[in-house]
């Protein structure tokens, strides 16, 4: 698998595919100034790969023009070849997803580009109440031809091959045969996705029965055929169906973007790293990270010599250290993604000390009226494991040792502290206390943290 995060760059797509529940009309695109902050992010939470993502052909609307004359840029080639040179400046393998490319932006993006992702189809589905009726730049035709371009751009690319969308059987098996014949040997090909089509309310398709699993498993099995030495994967929201699939030729989970979640399938939660090892600890399957790129030819590569160094030596380092930890902004005190969490905003007040503000309430109570020791607990480590991460770090506790002098009013408005005092080697030591809006404090700890 590979650690991954995406951005959408923008949602507006010339097309109108009938199964798309992606494309929002007049969505405008990010301005380049913007996404410096989403990788850096990215780049904290420990992604190796930032996949870009937009609809086909959306420059051809006016107010994506209009977005990319702000940005300076004559051409959406130009402004996702600045984007791409943005990610891998954080240490990010910049990956495209943005439907059928053409040849030029094929060309000017190969230097700077890690790979591209290629849609592939099994039918023309053009016909009244088709998935292409309206979006009559996705064809058989197209797919193929945007491979030959990237093969002779030197563009590292992926195939996505779009099943249960309204080809039959027969045409989905000849389909993945076929291009195992076409560009299984081909050194810029890297890996494998079998995509099925899941209805989404909204969409034109929203009624149509999703793919069978016996045929998500049957095209995995000819995938594993036609591209014997390839990985192959599906995306996350088959997670509960992982260990059959693997019996039946799936081989990789490729790139799962834990980091963001996922923006085309928000409703289906991207599982963590745990939930995948406990989901495959049935099989016989090893969990392992990778980086986007596997080949020769796709890593041999002058300008992304840098960047893929860096991911590299991020993977060894997490598999030396036995620990894999993963910033999805989730963490129950301080992660603005969990709904269900405290969303405690810490602000550095110096390189060693972070403070927060926080006013509790009654959910979170032990006895009447009085905050669960628990929490108060939760509240000192988060607040020494932040001062420390701030300096850059990931860590985490070995050990806590709490001081309860009070008991904290729910409603008491408090302010926990955390300080860094020292380390030795890799493990870091620090004290947090929680203050009274008088100063007086009320609960005090100090702890110890590995870096992970
Ligand atoms: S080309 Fe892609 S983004 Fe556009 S409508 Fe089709 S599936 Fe959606």
């Amino acid at each position: 698998m590979i650690v991954s995060g995406t951005v959408v760059l923008t949602r507006s797509c010339r097309e109108e595919c009938g199964y798309c529940s992606f494309r929002k009309n007049g969505d405008p695109l990010i301005p380049l100034s913007r996404l410096g902050d989403f990788f850096s992010e990215m780049a904290k939470g420990k992604a190796t790969e930032a996949v870009l993502v937009a609809g086909q052909a959306s420059y051809e609307l006016p107010h994506i023009l209009m977005g990319l004359s702000r940005d300076k840029c004559t051409s959406f080639g130009e402004y996702l070849h600045q984007a791409c040179r943005m990610a891998a400046e954080r240490g990010l393998i910049p990956v495209i997803n943005a439907g059928i490319m053409t040849p030029l932006e094929l060309r000017t993006l190969a230097p700077v580009a890690g790979a591209v992702h290629i849609p592939v189809l099994s039918a023309e589905l053009e016909g009244p109440g088709q998935a292409h009726f309206k979006a009559r730049g996705r064809t058989k035709a197209s797919s193929h031809e945007m491979i030959e371009k990237a093969h002779q751009a030197e563009f590292p690319y992926r195939l996505d091959f779009l099943v249960g969308i309204g080809e039959t059987e027969v045409e989905r098996a000849s389909t993945i045969l076929e291009y195992g014949a076409f560009c299984a040997a081909d050194p810029f090909l890297q890996d494998i996705r079998i995509i099925p089509f899941q209805p989404t309310p909204g969409t034109v398709m929203h009624d149509r029965p999703p793919l069978s699993f016996d045929s998500i498993r049957s095209s995995i099995e000819q995938a594993s055929k036609a591209f014997p030495v390839h990985p192959i994967s599906v995306p996350a929201h088959l997670f509960s169906r992982f260990p059959e699939l693997i019996e039946a030729g799936l081989n990789d989970l490729s790139s799962l973007p834990m980091v963001t979640g996922d923006p085309v399938l928000p409703t289906f939660p991207v599982p963590s790293l745990e939930m995948l090892r406990t989901r495959l600890v049935e099989t016989d399957a090893t969990l392992y990270e990778r980086l986007s790129l596997l080949t020769p030819a796709a890593t041999n590569r002058s300008e992304l010599a840098k960047v893929i160094g860096k991911a590299r030596d991020k993977v060894q380092a997490r598999v030396a250290s036995g620990l894999n930890l993963l910033d999805n902004r989730a963490c129950f005190v301080c992660g603005e993604h969990n709904p269900h969490g405290l969303q405690i905003t810490f602000q550095r007040r110096d390189e060693n000390t972070s403070a927060a503000n926080w006013v509790p309430g009654p959910a979170f109570q032990g006895y009447a009226g009085i905050l669960h020791g628990g929490i108060i607990s939760a509240l000192l480590d988060e607040a020494m494991a932040n001062t420390i991460s701030g300096n850059g770090l990931q860590v985490v506790t070995v050990d806590l040792r709490v001081r309860f002098h009070h008991p904290i009013p729910v409603g008491c408005p408090i302010t926990i502290l955390g300080t860094r005092t020292g380390n030795h080697a890799r493990i870091h030591s620090a004290r947090a206390s929680i203050l009274a809006p008088n100063g007086s404090v009320m609960a005090e700890a100090e702890g110890r943290f590995a870096e992970g």
